[in-house]
């Protein structure tokens, strides 16, 4: 999975950082130009493509870009 946040879309309301059920996301220290700290997927390693993060955020600010190799096997089943 790529994960981009969209930074000056995100408010920091941190329900990606809750609602992760793979806890990828952390709260780091770099602000955006409204002043709100930018989620980190620092865990990518440990997504499961689940698209939650994405789902609840209410701002539009998490693109996900499932990886290749994954898409691939979706196709195939
Ligand atoms: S896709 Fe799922 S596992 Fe991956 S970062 Fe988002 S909520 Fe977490
Ligand atoms: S859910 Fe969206 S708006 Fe809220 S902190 Fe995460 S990226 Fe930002």
């Amino acid at each position: 999975m790529a994960i981009t946040i969209v930074k000056d879309f995100c408010k920091g309301c941190g329900f990606c950082i809750a609602y992760c059920p793979k806890k990828v996301y952390d709260l780091s220290e770099e602000m955006n130009k409204k002043g709100y700290r930018l989620p980190n997927p620092v865990r990518i390693e440990d997504c499961t493509e689940c698209s939650l993060c994405d789902l609840y955020c209410p701002d539009f600010a998490i693109v996900l870009e499932k990886t290749k190799k994954k898409a691939e096997e979706k196709e195939v089943r």
